[in-house]
């Protein structure tokens, strides 16, 4: 596909590494309040489970700060050895200082320099987190974020930007304040003693527009690892097509070493929404693949009933539920594509390029619904059991393409 990957330093995040050549991490953050360790744990369990390769707490009072080490033991008592991250903001060099399990138990901080004290405390403050993650080997992301912006360095630049003979416009400013924010705090932690193989920054905006030139500078001015994500998506279809957009330029550009989608959950919503997106940008863009992808057509005047779309709802929610169990025994079945498609005008052609794929019956058409596996069509399914025997049938296909790994 010729994505010509921005190389950046490698950092290691607990058994993880982010940059350089490995492969672009999937990251979530919770929403729980982290002083419930129940519910916590919970909720990082299912955010590893869906597939979270590094999952984020805030850390913003001492009952939060006490809870880190039992969450930790906790999860790792249910195997779930998913790194962990800190979200300090303005008390965190108080957090990091007064509770040591706190930082042990953490495998990075994310430190925001806009949110980390003002004035003259603010150095000093951001220097006391650097230290204690020098002195743990931590690594930490500095996370800027437009809504939190370093007021200090905005108005310096502000006003250099007016003395100037042709000022350039109020956005570019802002914009060049976020990329300096981060750049100026990579090195202040530098100058404390962080080694850059410690260091990933981010620089989150709200508009797609905005983020894409604020990555790209910050790409083209130094060789960190970046974490890419659209801060307050929103929810929905928007949230899910913002962050697509944005992220899938900045990838498409080889800018990016780890993503998170900030989807704000529909209430009572499934928080693992955000970890499914962000797999499935890379999935699709080509980049990582996580699981089987079902290859569906939209449907169309030919397909009047709901039969169709209950189908390829029924082979992906199956898919979902039997990858962990593939995954574990199998090696590349997340390669695997399977087609479902609504009728014959497409149908046999996409489900020959399809490792297994279903043309069901379009209206008016003889109710039979051909199955091709590997470019030829091996069966011809009909009658009221079509998505069990398609189910059955994917099933063995897996069971003779991937072989059971040797235990040896
Ligand atoms: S494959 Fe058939 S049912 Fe699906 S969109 Fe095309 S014409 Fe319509």
């Amino acid at each position: 596909m010729g994505f010509q990957r921005r190389m950046s330093i490698p950092v290691r995040v607990g058994p993880v590494t982010v940059g350089g050549t490995a492969p672009i991490v999937v990251q979530s953050m919770t929403n729980t309040d982290t002083a419930d360790v129940a519910g916590t744990v919970a909720q990082v369990r299912d955010l590893a489970r869906a597939g979270s390769e590094i999952v984020r707490v805030t850390v913003n009072s001492a009952e939060a700060a006490a809870a880190v080490p039992l969450i930790r033991d906790q999860l790792r008592a249910l195997n779930v050895a998913t790194p962990l991250v800190g979200d300090f903001h303005f008390n965190g060099h108080k957090l990091l200082r007064e509770y040591p399990a706190c930082a042990e138990a953490l495998d990075k901080f994310r430190i925001n320099p806009g949110n980390v004290g003002r004035g003259t405390r603010r150095d000093t403050q951001f220097a006391e987190m650097i230290e204690i993650a020098c002195r743990l080997d931590k690594p930490v992301r500095i996370g800027v974020n437009w809504g939190s912006l370093d007021q200090d360095l905005l108005a310096r630049l502000m006003d250099e930007n007016n003395a100037r003979p042709e000022p350039a416009d109020a956005r570019e400013v802002m914009r060049e304040a976020i990329v300096r924010s981060a750049l100026e705090s990579a090195q202040l932690a530098v100058d404390v003693g962080l080694p850059k193989e410690r260091i990933i920054l981010s620089a989150k905006v709200s508009g797609v527009q905005d983020l894409i030139a604020v990555y790209r500078d910050l790409a083209a001015r130094c060789d960190y690892a970046l974490h890419l994500g659209l801060t307050e998506a929103g929810m929905g279809s928007k949230g899910i097509v913002a962050s697509t957009a944005g992220i899938g330029v900045l990838l498409a550009q080889g800018i990016g070493d780890t993503i998170r989608v900030s989807l704000t959950p529909e209430p009572g919503g499934d928080r693992t929404q955000e970890v499914i997106v962000a797999q499935e940008i890379l999935q699709t863009m080509g980049l990582r693949a996580f699981l089987p992808m079902v290859v569906a057509c939209p449907g169309c005047g030919r397909t009047t009933s709901t039969y169709f779309q209950q189908l390829a709802q029924q082979i992906q929610s199956h898919i979902r539920h039997r990858m962990p169990q593939w995954r574990a025994e199998r090696d590349g079945v997340e390669e695997m594509t399977v087609a479902v498609m609504g009728c014959v005008v497409n149908g046999p052609g996409e489900s020959r390029h399809a490792n297994i794929g279903i043309s069901l019956p379009g209206t008016g058409e003889r109710p039979v619904a051909p199955v091709y596996e590997d470019g030829e069509k091996t069966v011809t399914l009909k009658g009221e059991r079509i998505a069990e025997e398609f189910q059955d049938l994917m099933e063995r296909y897996i069971e003779r393409s991937y072989p059971l790994r040797s235990k040896a």
